[in-house]
């Protein structure tokens, strides 16, 4: 049978990153069961590796271990497909619960090739976010799986983070805002955090895990070995059964609204505000852009450049002072003023080439 995902908040997934031996899986798996916070286990058995030589998966021999895990436990195992011949043959050995990862979202051939191979079929599916922060290849990703007829309450949304250029503390850097945007297009689509593949690392899990619940996502992917060290695959990432026990405990979970009559006062009031201040930022915006539309036309008129750099730079400076003084961020108000700058530059583009 696949999964209704949507029928459980927090929805838990867990399991080893590879499946590596009948003994590992069958360790893993039942420890992981006896805490009772597992709705479904996870198992690669065909490795996607960036790096040729590393361990790709015990492949099908792998397949009767979590189909037997599967009918022991009574807990659907979701494999990893890449190919169409990955989801025969899982099929064939009673998986209905499948996951897209990242390296293949990012391929609209591969996707068109997994969905049609799915057409027909009943199968539940996680769909892992692309390599890149991009929303339309997700969202494309989403479109090939659902006209392939996988109906919107089979499909999972998952955030895995996105691969960066350069040094940050997490394997793959967390980008909710692209989460949310797809959680926008798809309100409906359950939507869970594969904290362990942003992560890399064991140190930062409860953190992002929780960031996550905060957010109001339905759940997590959490990859757990029986004895991680020795992992064939994410060594360094995976958890014992009974340290995801003590995460999965230490998780608070935060509903998306309160039927409580002081909190829903509070929050009217608190949003009313808000909207007022909205309203007045969009009118400071459009007067600033107004007065650089002035400055533009003088430009113009007097030959001179639309940007001076030292000016702009006093503009930076002292803003970033205010802004610290005020308590702002440095980061958001940098955002904020490149945003700004862009624009003007635009408008006054716009008066220069008229
Ligand atoms: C995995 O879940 O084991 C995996 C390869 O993940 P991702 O596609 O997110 O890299
Ligand atoms: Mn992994």
């Amino acid at each position: 049978m696949s999964f209704n995902f949507a029928k459980k908040r927090p929805l838990i997934v867990s399991g080893p990153c590879s499946a590596e031996s009948k003994e590992q899986v069958e360790a893993t798996c039942y420890a992981l069961a006896s805490t009772g916070k597992v709705d479904l286990f996870r198992a690669g058995i065909w490795k996607p590796r960036t790096q040729p030589g590393c361990f790709e998966g015990i492949g099908v021999k792998g397949l009767p271990w979590v189909q037997e895990i599967q009918k022991k436990t009574g807990i659907p195992v979701a494999v990893e497909v890449a190919t169409a011949k990955h989801v025969e043959q899982a099929y064939q050995h009673d998986i209905r619960v499948m996951w897209v990862g990242a390296r293949t979202t990012v391929s609209p051939f591969a996707v068109q090739e997994l969905a049609d191979a799915m057409r027909g079929k009943d199968i539940s599916l996680l769909i892992k976010n692309p390599m890149n922060p991009d929303v339309a290849l997700w969202d494309g990703a989403v479109k090939r799986f659902l006209a392939a007829g996988i109906p919107a309450e089979k499909i999972a949304l998952v955030h895995r983070g996105f691969s960066y250029f350069g040094h940050t503390k997490y394997r793959n850097v967390p980008m909710w805002h692209i989460l949310l945007h797809m959680k926008s297009l798809y309100p409906n689509m359950v939507t869970l955090c594969d904290s362990s593949h942003i992560c890399g690392c064991r140190e930062y899990l409860q953190e992002i895990s929780q960031t996550a619940a905060d957010l109001c996502l339905d759940g997590l992917f959490i990859e757990s070995h029986i004895s991680p060290d020795t992992a064939l695959s994410d060594a360094n990432q995976q958890l014992t059964p009974s340290d995801f026990e003590t995460l999965i405990d230490s998780i608070i979970w935060r509903k998306e609204n309160a039927d409580n009559e002081e909190y829903n006062s509070i929050i009217e009031l608190h949003r009313s505000e808000i909207d007022q201040i909205d309203a007045e930022l969009l009118d400071l915006f459009h007067r600033r852009m107004q007065i650089s539309e002035k400055i533009g036309r003088e430009k113009k008129k007097n030959g001179v450049a639309i940007l001076q750099s030292p000016r702009w730079e006093k503009i930076v400076s002292r803003s970033l002072y205010q802004a610290q003084k005020l308590g702002l961020s440095p980061d958001f108000m940098t955002k904020v003023l490149e945003a700004i700058h862009v624009e003007s530059i635009e408008k006054q583009k716009k008066i220069m080439n008229e």
